[in-house]
C-alpha cells in the first residue's frame, strides 16, 4: 500500500506542471485578492522549480564559453585533411585560418553530434570575374554530410537555395544578412542530428542558422545529404566529425567553437 501511495504522489508531482490550467487547488483571482501577501507568495512557490540548477557557464577574455570546445587556436590539431586523415594544410597566421586552395576539404578530429557551433569567416577581396557560387563559396558540414553554405553573398546573387546560409540546395535563407566583402561574417547554428534506428531513419536533422546575429534558418529540417546533383539522400550514420570545404577560394575562418548539446 505504501508502495502504492508512492506511485501516486510521484505521479501527481510529475504531472503537476501539466495541467496547472486547469488545477482547480490554484485560488482564482478574486480569492489571491482577499489574501495576504504571506499567502499570495505561498501560492507563487508552489510553481518555483529549485532543481536542476544549471551549471554555470563563464567567458574568456575572446568571449568563449567555459564548456565550449576551441577549434581554432594557435595550431590546427583539431583538423585533419579529408584526403587521407594527416594533417590539416590550411594555412595559419595569428590564429586566422585561410583555405589553401587544392589542398582539399578540412574535418574536425573529433565527431560530433547535437551541437552549438559559433564560426567567423571572411570573404577576401571580390574577383569581379568571379561571380554566383565561384565567389568565394566554402562551406561548413555538420556530421560530414550537411552543408550550411558560406558564399560571398554580399551583391551577388546566384540561386537562392544555394546563397549564404542556404541548406545548400535544400532551403532558402529568410533574408540575406551578409555583410560587405573583407568583414568579418559571424554564424551562429545550433545542430540536431538525424535520428536512426539500424538503417531506419526516426527522425530527420534540424538547423537554426544566425547570421551576423540575424536569423536565416529557423530549426529547418533537413531532408537529407547535400547533393550536388540529385536529391538528398538519407543514409543512416552515427556522430561524424565538421567540415570545412575548399572551393578553391581563400576564406577565411577564426573563433571556431562548438558546445556539445
Ligand atoms: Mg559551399
Amino acid at each position: 500500500m505504501q508502495k502504492f501511495s508512492f506511485f501516486i504522489s510521484a505521479v501527481i508531482l510529475t504531472a503537476t506542471p501539466l495541467t496547472w490550467a486547469q488545477d482547480k487547488a490554484f485560488p482564482t483571482a478574486a480569492e489571491l485578492a482577499k489574501m495576504t501577501d504571506a499567502e499570495r507568495h505561498a501560492q507563487a512557490a508552489r510553481t518555483e522549480v529549485w532543481t536542476p540548477v544549471p551549471k554555470v557557464v563563464s567567458f574568456n577574455q575572446n568571449n568563449v564559453p567555459s564548456d565550449a570546445i576551441p577549434l581554432l587556436g594557435n595550431s590546427l590539431s583539431a583538423w585533419r585533411a579529408v584526403k587521407d586523415g594527416g594533417a590539416a594544410q590550411w594555412q595559419l597566421k595569428d590564429g586566422v585560418m585561410t583555405v589553401l586552395p587544392g589542398s582539399g576539404d578540412i574535418r574536425t578530429a573529433e565527431n560530433f553530434c547535437d551541437i552549438q557551433l559559433h564560426l567567423e569567416w571572411q570573404s577576401p577581396p571580390a574577383d569581379p570575374a568571379k561571380t554566383g557560387q565561384m565567389r568565394n563559396n566554402s562551406g561548413i558540414f555538420f556530421q560530414d554530410k550537411y552543408e550550411v553554405q558560406i558564399l560571398d553573398s554580399y551583391q551577388n546573387p546566384t540561386y537562392p537555395n544555394g546563397q549564404a546560409g542556404a541548406v545548400y540546395k535544400q532551403t532558402i535563407p529568410l533574408v540575406n544578412a551578409t555583410k560587405p566583402t573583407g568583414q568579418w561574417q559571424v554564424y551562429d547554428i545550433i545542430y540536431k542530428a538525424p535520428r536512426f534506428d539500424g538503417n531506419k531513419r526516426l527522425s530527420p536533422g534540424y538547423v537554426t542558422v544566425l547570421h551576423n546575429g540575424v536569423l536565416l534558418q529557423n530549426h529547418t529540417e533537413i531532408a537529407g545529404t547535400t547533393e550536388w546533383i540529385g536529391p538528398p539522400q538519407q543514409p543512416a550514420h552515427g556522430c561524424a566529425p565538421l567540415k570545412l570545404q575548399d572551393h578553391g577560394d581563400k576564406v577565411s575562418f577564426r573563433n571556431i567553437w562548438v558546445r556539445k548539446l
